[in-house]
């Protein structure tokens, strides 16, 4: 490493770029092709540019455009001139961005060709001065603008704990929370990650992940820029696409629903993935069925993980030793996890309980929400995750959901995911999502929403109650079972209880 380096994540991309700037680091879909030197000369140039615009150290930018290699480079150019890359999810409307912008403020606002005119009103609201718009063809204002530009740009010096993005949660279990990550933060979890999953040259990861979430921008992406190598850089999961292109691959990301997805193409078969080093899944559980399906067919174990916006990832299951079904496997190098109560206290190992984690890569805070942050991060540095679960003698982590998804049915505490394992070995059920509604008698009532297996017949709901009756304390069996054609889903592959909750809240008032 350059010993005048600072500790700006650039920099340490930088550091890590292959010596010949010719090779390749991102491949299209449709064919075009960027270097590393490439990568240089763009994000310079989009870095001169937005230094024209008055943008200074701290200052935010928003984005909310499709996916393309020069949202990658408008990234990067944040990270050089020290502002914070604030990307939005691009299905967000006018009301929704008015609001993200308004509370973050930022110094410009980069959107898709055709929204300018209501993104523009949004950031007059919010005192935004300057709107640029950027397409997936390399096209709209911010590449003609930034195009004559210098390519030569002096990456601004940044410290540990300067900010480098604001990412926004999910939004899974109420309004999402921009999470203020800094330049260590983002550094430190991806050094872990290319070094746990084995990160070796020439790798080249298949992504048909959305970049504005932190499993496709800072896990995946992060991982190849530390790696020198290349991406196939798809604009969504389309699994004809996949079946093509996976030989081309050694590594791919994805959430649960694309391996769901895979395993229901014909063309995927065990031949296409016997180079393939890693697949990893995360974002959302991976059903054990679907660890056990896709190793029969492959031959190949999925390594699923487990982290979220806050804190970037937290554990994995090994890459070598066994990669459990169910689990999301250990706490990475550096990160602790402990199982406490609701006063923070540490469990017995074994013991059912919130899911606390510290370490380098746990986020700030929350962007202008200090009560909150105060809320969730405790005196000694750990963040209250909000997710339940327990952690094995050796060490497995074991998610059994979040804590708001909890169901307290008669006084007694119902985790979902140990209901939804029993429904879903019932014959001809695919998944279900088990949601506590409103009960005039018992608080809240269990109920089970499910859907059948493709070609199948799944039980009638009394013979699934029947059923589970023989398997699990009465109170923790479904007052009713619905079988629905498919579960909601946010766009990172969530199920959406939430949206479950409000459909079903009548069901015994
Ligand atoms: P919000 O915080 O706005 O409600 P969100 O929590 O879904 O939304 P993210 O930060 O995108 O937003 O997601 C993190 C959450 O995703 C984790 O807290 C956890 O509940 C879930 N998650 C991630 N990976 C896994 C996994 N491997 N198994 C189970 N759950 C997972
Ligand atoms: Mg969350």
């Amino acid at each position: 490493m350059d010993a005048s380096m600072s500790d700006n994540l650039y920099e340490l991309f930088e550091s890590r770029f292959p010596a010949d700037r010719a090779e390749l680091f991102i491949e299209t879909g449709d064919g075009r092709r960027y270097s590393y030197a490439d990568l240089e000369s763009w994000s310079g140039r989009i870095a001169n540019l937005l230094v024209k615009l008055g943008v200074t150290p701290g200052d935010r930018i928003a984005v909310q455009v499709d996916k393309s290699p020069e949202a990658i480079f408008l990234y990067l150019a944040c990270l050089r001139v020290g502002a914070a890359y604030l990307p939005l999810n691009t299905a967000y409307q006018q009301a929704e961005i008015e609001y993200f912008l308004t509370d973050a403020e930022p110094r410009v606002a980069v959107c898709r060709p055709g929204t300018e005119s209501w993104i523009g009103d949004c950031a007059k609201k919010a005192g935004t001065p300057h709107v640029l718009t950027l397409g997936g063809a390399q096209d709209g204002t911010l590449v003609e603008q930034a195009r004559n530009l210098s390519p030569d740009f002096a990456t601004v010096a940044r410290g540990r704990d300067d900010l480098a993005a604001i990412l926004y949660t999910s939004g899974t279990t109420g309004r999402s929370k921009g999470a203020m990550l800094t330049h260590w933060n983002l550094a430190s979890n991806a050094l872990t990650l290319h070094k746990v999953w084995h990160f070796q040259p020439g790798d080249v990861l298949l992504h048909a992940l959305p970049i504005f979430h932190t499993h496709g921008l800072f896990v995946a992406t992060n991982c190849i820029l530390l790696n020198g190598s290349s991406m196939i850089f798809l604009p969504k999961f389309d699994a004809d696409e996949i079946v093509k292109l996976l030989p081309r691959a050694t590594v791919m990301m994805g959430v649960p629903t694309f391996y769901v997805r895979l395993l229901a193409h014909e063309g995927f078969t065990r031949d296409l993935t016997k180079h393939m080093r890693l697949f990893v899944a995360g974002s959302a559980p991976l059903l054990a069925d679907t660890f056990n399906q896709f190793r029969e067919r492959t031959g190949q174990a999925i390594l699923e993980r487990y982290g979220m916006t806050e804190t970037g990832m937290l554990t994995s299951n090994p890459y070598e030793g066994d990669r459990l079904a169910g689990s999301c496997g250990m706490a990475l190098p550096d990160v602790e996890v402990r199982i406490a109560d609701e006063n923070g206290t540490a469990l017995p190992v074994g013991e059912t309980g919130v899911i606390e984690v510290r370490g380098p890569n746990v986020f700030k805070g929350y962007w202008r929400m200090p009560e909150k942050t105060k809320a969730e991060i405790r005196e000694d540095g750990f963040f209250i995750t909000g997710d339940v679960g327990r952690v094995d003698e050796r060490g497995y982590v074991w998610i059994s959901g979040r804590a708001k998804d909890l169901i307290i049915s008669g006084g007694f505490n119902v985790y979902p995911k140990e209901v939804e394992e029993e429904i879903d070995q019932l014959d001809g059920v695919e998944e279900s999502a088990v949601i506590g509604v409103p009960h005039p008698d018992f608080g809240e009532a269990v109920v089970a929403v499910a859907t059948a297996r493709a070609g199948q017949t799944p039980p009638a709901p009394e013979a699934a109650i029947a059923h589970l009756k023989g398997r699990l304390a009465g109170y923790k069996v479904p007052k009713q079972v619905f079988f629905v054609s498919e579960l909601p889903r946010n766009s990172m592959g969530k199920v959406q209880k939430n949206l479950l909750r409000d459909q079903y809240k009548e069901l015994f008032a």
